[in-house]
């Protein structure tokens, strides 16, 4: 739990409601990435412990797509389009994976520190 009030929801969902998401927790930080395919998604980024968050209809109703150093997979809603998470190929115990916070309502957003990551050239954070 964070300081902030009130306690927005941690549920979200894509547009049509096919994939659904419970977050364990409330995230206190996220991400704003420029690389080539964040920065036209538009994903805001929290973090978990993969198998830690809810997410229903996965993978029945995604398709993913795989790019670049073919390390983790960027998952969509086959319906809607709506990317809702990325989670990485190799699925290591403890490993982490990324929900795009885009898919809550906007007061969880509001609620979270973003931070600007330059995955485009020097993998560092802007801030
Ligand atoms: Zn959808």
């Amino acid at each position: 739990m964070n300081n902030k009030q009130p306690t927005p929801s941690l549920y979200g969902s894509c547009h049509c409601g096919a994939v659904r998401i419970t977050l364990p927790f409330a995230p206190d930080e996220a991400t704003s990435c420029n690389c080539s395919l964040c920065r036209r998604s538009g994903g805001i980024w929290a973090y978990y412990a993969l198998g830690t968050v809810s997410i229903q209809g996965h993978p029945g109703n995604t398709e993913d797509y795989i790019w670049g150093d073919r390390s983790l997979r960027n998952v969509r809603c086959k319906t809607c389009g709506i990317v809702t998470h990325w989670e990485p190929l190799d699925s290591k115990p403890g490993i982490r994976h990324g929900v795009n916070l885009r898919n809550f309502e906007p007061e969880l957003l509001e609620s979270v520190v973003v931070r600007r990551f330059d995955g485009a050239d020097t993998w560092t954070f802007l801030d």
